[in-house]
């Protein structure tokens, strides 16, 4: 493609290549596993063969060392190109390592010894060619006011979990789900919580009901949650239940500008077949070319600004987010320099997900009738690029009061959405 944006550095560059080639072949199961809605499990198997689910892992652990997220963004851009669902699916397990190798980068400046208990944690997952993936959403609540519950079990020094979660995008491969939840440990205040449950965890299920517009074949089902004892050791608490922890809102922001690359590669993916049916096409009585008209070609010119207008706020975004964790650690950033950035990852995601819904419901214009067919991709892509503004940390209302807040002034913390704070006390 000869426009795009381009990985930035040579571990980054090998990866976007290997995604292009996965890409190529992704592509041609896509609207089969679109129809049937089922998972591509032999996606998530060719990215184990040649290392590709450990790219974010550092190398001297075992990964590929694509620590770069304007880099990891790229990946994940090409992959959308070919399979939109299973570039979701597979951000979801970067988002997890990604933040995983933060805390070892960070570990490493205090102690040897701290940095080779992440290190194990970090070696266990590559070697092993685990798949993780992200289970926070809940029907009815916040992100950061989980209803699951976990309650403390002292006879067994863990947790006991109970309750469901919504939209486990990748759970039918994971090996283990990354869950939020509510910790209860006897009369103190609620915290919020991140547990770690290996899948085979008894009394974990996933249920099998992932059935949507869009993104069909991303296996975003509901996980239940009934008596799952969780040790201690996969358990750890992020501060008072209802309050966004800086870590997690970096680690879910810096996510949604990755998986932004996706939604822009919807986009791409819709232009090339466009193009080139109107390069092709000729309507009687005239005869002429599609894209001799006028018409046309304006409108191809709008294409072209929306998806301009997004790879060049994405890249600039992504960018910036490598600049920022170049000199800033998980364990001293302070929550007001995380929302600086924030805010720029958080406007790229809403500028890239609604251009690229923009281009993609061009590209069905200039289509004809022809492209609202099932049985054309752009059918496909049309329903698939809708998802990308319901993506986290904030839904598309929330971002505007998160960005207004900010802007203003005011703790975005403290907003309609979160727990009254102030009362709290
Ligand atoms: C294809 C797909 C895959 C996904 N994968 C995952 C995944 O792997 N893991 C995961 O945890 N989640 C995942 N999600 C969930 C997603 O990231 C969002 O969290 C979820 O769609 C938003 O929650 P909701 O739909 O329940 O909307 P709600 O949060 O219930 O919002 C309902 C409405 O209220 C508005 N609203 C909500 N809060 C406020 C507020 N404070 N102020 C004003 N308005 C507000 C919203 O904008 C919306 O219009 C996925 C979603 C999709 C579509």
């Amino acid at each position: 493609m000869k426009h795009q944006i381009e990985a930035r550095t040579p571990a980054g560059r090998r990866l976007a290549a290997l995604a292009e080639e996965h890409a190529h072949d992704f592509a041609q199961r896509a609207a089969e596993h679109d129809r049937e809605g089922s998972f591509p499990h032999e996606n998530i198997e060719a990215l184990k063969r040649n290392g590709f689910i450990g790219a974010p892992a550092p190398a001297e652990l075992g990964g590929m060392g694509v620590l770069s997220v304007h880099d990891l963004m790229v990946a994940i851009n090409r992959l959308g190109r070919g399979c939109a669902s299973t570039a979701i699916a597979v951000n979801m397990h970067f988002d997890g390592l990604w933040a995983q190798t933060r805390n070892w980068q960070d570990a490493r400046r205090r102690s040897e010894s701290e940095a080779e208990a992440v290190a194990g944690r970090l070696r266990a997952v590559v070697q092993a060619k685990l798949v993780v993936c992200g289970s926070v959403t809940e029907a009815g609540t916040t992100i950061v006011a989980p209803l699951t519950e976990a309650r403390r079990d002292p006879s067994r020094d863990g947790w006991i979990v109970n309750g469901r979660k919504i939209f486990g995008t990748l759970s039918p491969a994971a090996d283990a789900l990354g869950v939020s939840v509510r910790l209860i440990d006897g009369d103190a205040a609620p915290q919020l919580g991140m547990a770690s449950i290996p899948k085979a965890t008894p009394g974990l299920k996933v249920m099998d009901n992932w059935d949507a517009l869009g993104m069909r074949g991303s296996g975003s089902h509901d996980v239940l949650f009934e008596d799952c004892f969780v040790d201690a050791s996969l358990m750890q608490s992020m501060g008072p239940w209802g309050s966004w922890p800086p870590s997690l809102l970096a680690t879910l922001g810096t996510g949604s500008a990755c998986i932004a690359g996706a939604f822009l590669g919807i986009a791409e993916s819709a232009r090339e077949m466009t193009l080139e049916s109107l390069r092709t096409r000729r309507k009687a009585p005239s005869g002429t070319l599609l894209a001799e008209r006028p018409a046309i070609q304006h409108r191809v010119g709008e294409l072209e600004i929306a998806l301009e207008t997004a790879r060049g706020i994405l890249s600039r975004a992504c960018a910036r987010a490598d600049d920022f964790y170049a000199d800033h650690f998980p364990s001293d950033t302070r929550s007001e320099q995380i929302h600086a950035l924030m805010r720029e990852l958080i406007a790229a995601k809403h500028v890239v997900t609604h251009e690229a819904l923009r281009a993609v419901d061009t590209c069905l214009t200039l289509s004809g009738g022809a492209g609202y067919l099932s049985g054309h991709a752009l059918s496909r892509l049309y329903r698939d690029v809708r998802a990308g503004p319901f993506m986290q940390p904030f839904s598309p209302i929330e971002t505007f009061e998160y960005l207004g807040r900010t802007a203003l002034g005011l703790d975005p913390d403290a907003h309609e959405g979160s727990l009254p704070k102030a009362k709290e006390g």
